[in-house]
């Protein structure tokens, strides 16, 4: 079974190649082409623009994924693409694109949520079995699953406000460090005290696996500008301490709802205990050590997929459609774009063309 992927809900642009025999997965080429260039003087990814070049580059990546891995239409079986959640315009050009070759080709076509994508991914690189425990942490999105089956989500909880990958990428914004903010700030907090500046750890005091992210924001412009103030400037030092306090906070705290996330998961009795996470924030050092952690404590196994296949591509779209063809499921032309698409809600075929 060989499937097309395709991805263009947020600023990048992806067509990928999966192939499923048996149970084992391979990923026969993946074509990512970033937007970052063009919403750099905007501070964010400005959605007209974003669907503009997604609408230009997305015939190109296919064509490029397709001559990458030797095929031609004829060698694909189904087309899958992200339908939602996104960015609006993105999506339906992903899905009017699907739409085309799927009617071209006389192919199947499937509609896949890109957040289940996500979900999914540690079943693309590992044999990995239901039901195990994601924790998806990326510029847009926090939140802890757990993944019972290609369509059996349960949500234990998740940001309120911010996703940390935003919060690291406003942190390096008011400090003058390039974006994505990210690995700057990681690699300034590692020559910084991470007990020199103490930032609050939020809802920590509050049960469940819920957490919130836009105070540490607005704590870490605090603390900078009281620096400011006294010093008149930031050293080098200063910027790396604010830094390391900023990231041991986001530290802490996804560690501890990470705990309760696990224990509520190992409730469920699993025959092999996982926890996956998936997300750009994952390629974080210090973040990772902390949950490799908080797994071994609780008799998990700790899975860290590919840094390329954690951050925003297409075949893990491509993977999710083969578990849900590999069910039966298919969409038609009917198929729609959704802006919104919480995981543990229906599809939007169950939906009646997403209205
Ligand atoms: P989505 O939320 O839809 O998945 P996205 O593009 O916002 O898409 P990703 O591509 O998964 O998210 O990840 C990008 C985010 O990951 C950015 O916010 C970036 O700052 C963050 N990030 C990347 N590397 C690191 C790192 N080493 N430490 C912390 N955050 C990081
Ligand atoms: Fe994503």
């Amino acid at each position: 079974l060989t499937i097309l992927g395709i991805e263009s809900s947020c600023d990048d642009t992806a067509a990928a190649l999966v192939r499923l025999d048996g149970g084992a997965a391979a990923v026969l080429a993946s074509v990512v082409h970033g937007q970052t260039m063009l919403h750099a003087d905007f501070g964010g990814v400005v959605p007209e623009i974003a669907a503009r070049a997604h609408a230009e580059k997305l015939d190109i990546a296919v064509r490029e994924a397709l001559a990458r891995a030797r095929l031609t239409l004829a060698g694909v079986d189904a087309v899958a693409v992200t339908a939602g959640p996104g960015l609006i315009g993105g999506v339906l050009s992903g899905v009017m694109c699907a739409k085309g070759i799927a009617a071209g080709a006389g192919l199947p076509l499937i509609g896949v949520n890109h957040l289940a994508g996500h979900a999914l991914t540690p079943r693309l690189t590992d044999a990995v079995a239901f039901p195990y425990l994601v924790l998806l942490v990326s510029g847009g999105h926090c939140q802890f699953l757990i993944v019972r089956g290609p369509e059996d989500f349960a949500r234990l909880g998740g940001t309120i406000d911010d996703a940390p990958g935003e919060a690291f990428d406003k942190t390096a914004r008011l400090l003058g460090l390039p974006q994505p903010g990210g690995p700057s700030v990681e690699r300034e907090a590692a020559t910084g005290d991470t007990s020199r500046l103490r930032f609050p750890r939020p809802l920590l005091d509050r049960p469940g696996c819920d957490m919130s992210f836009s105070g540490l924001k607005t704590a870490l412009l605090r603390a900078r500008d009281q620096i400011v103030a006294e010093k008149f400037g930031l050293t080098r030092q200063d910027r790396a301490d604010l830094c390391a306090g900023f990231q041991a906070a986001v530290c802490d705290v996804l560690a501890e709802k990470t705990r309760r996330a696990l224990s509520l998961y190992m409730a469920e009795a699993p025959a092999a205990p996982l926890i996956a996470v998936a997300g750009g924030v994952a390629a974080n050092g210090p973040i990772r050590a902390a949950l490799t952690d908080v797994a071994a404590e609780a008799g998990a196994r700790f899975l860290a997929p590919p840094l390329e296949l954690c951050t925003d591509n297409a075949a893990m779209i491509a993977y999710a459609g083969a578990e849900l063809y590999a069910q039966g499921h298919r969409d038609d032309m009917t198929l729609a774009a959704r802006p919104r698409w919480p995981l543990d809600s229906a599809s939007p075929a169950m939906l009646g063309s997403g209205k």
